[in-house]
């Protein structure tokens, strides 16, 4: 899993949003201790008990909030008392159909694209010690980029580390696509090398225009990379050595990429 620290929290606009706390792990119901936009604009957006419990009440915005801003959101776990600060971040919601835009953009509708726990921060992800050191080098530079929200440099890099891995199990062909399908017999399943095929387009990111880049599309390759790197260079060791423990590791990937039939 990333190590982004996207949090799953449920309900963060609430008294109570819950969630795993990031300090003592466990599943909790919060307490809402404060929330303020602090991007573009430092906004306090606390809220009185007459405003009802989903915060939508009147706040000191006299106009439409930013269509790109920055909430932040401080809560308390009730277990271990601790507080964790997270940032959740909006942008456009804008909708497909072109000629309804204008109008979007006009009442500066966004949506919420992608919340990070600022504080605790986790260290980026790394790959195990297994896998090649060009690979992991490529890769932890990736997820330090994805930490940092250059999803674009995140993409790169991941692309990067799939190149670099076809390379180190030998994978054949004229281009990154065919080594890739190759991969399918040095060891990885089918449905895993077409997934993986997934980081090479992200990668490639020119065509998307550095607008549809998301943290979970970014997030889901370097999961499966991960899943690679289990498979090729984790699980051999580990039966090699007589243990057979892969159930300690489990790959509930939710992947949003729809296999191409
Ligand atoms: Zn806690």
């Amino acid at each position: 899993m990333s190590t982004r620290k996207r949090v799953a929290i449920d309900d963060l606009d609430t008294f109570q949003p819950a969630g795993e706390c990031p300090n003592c792990k466990l599943n909790v119901a919060f307490i809402h201790r404060s929330r303020r936009q602090v991007w573009p604009e430092l906004v306090e957006l606390s809220f009185g008990r007459s405003s009802g419990p989903d915060f939508n009440g009147p706040s000191q915005a006299s106009e439409r909030p930013d269509m790109f801003r920055v909430v932040e959101h401080v809560l308390q776990c009730p277990r271990c008392r601790k507080t964790c600060v997270l940032h959740q971040h909006s942008g456009p919601d804008l909708p497909e159909d072109l000629e309804k835009v204008g109008e979007a953009l006009e009442a500066k509708a966004s949506k919420v694209r992608f919340t990070v726990c600022v504080y605790p921060a986790g260290e980026p992800d790394q790959l195990a010690p297994e896998a090649p050191e060009s690979v992991r080098g490529l890769f932890a530079e990736g997820a330090r980029c994805e930490q940092a929200g250059a999803l674009r440099a995140a993409g790169a890099m991941y692309r990067a580390a799939v190149e670099e891995l076809c390379a180190d199990r030998g994978a054949e062909g004229n281009n990154l696509i065919a080594k890739i399908a190759d991969l399918v017999n040095r060891g990885v399943p089918a449905e895993l090398a077409r997934d993986l095929d997934e980081a090479r387009m992200l990668g490639n990111w020119s065509p998307h225009k550095g607008l549809n880049f998301f943290h979970d599309e970014v997030a889901d390759v370097a999961s499966l990379i991960k899943e690679a790197v289990f498979l090729l260079y984790v699980q051999p060791v580990e039966r090699s050595a007589g243990a057979c423990t892969a159930s300690g590791i489990s790959f509930t990937r939710t992947t949003i990429f729809t296999p191409s039939t």
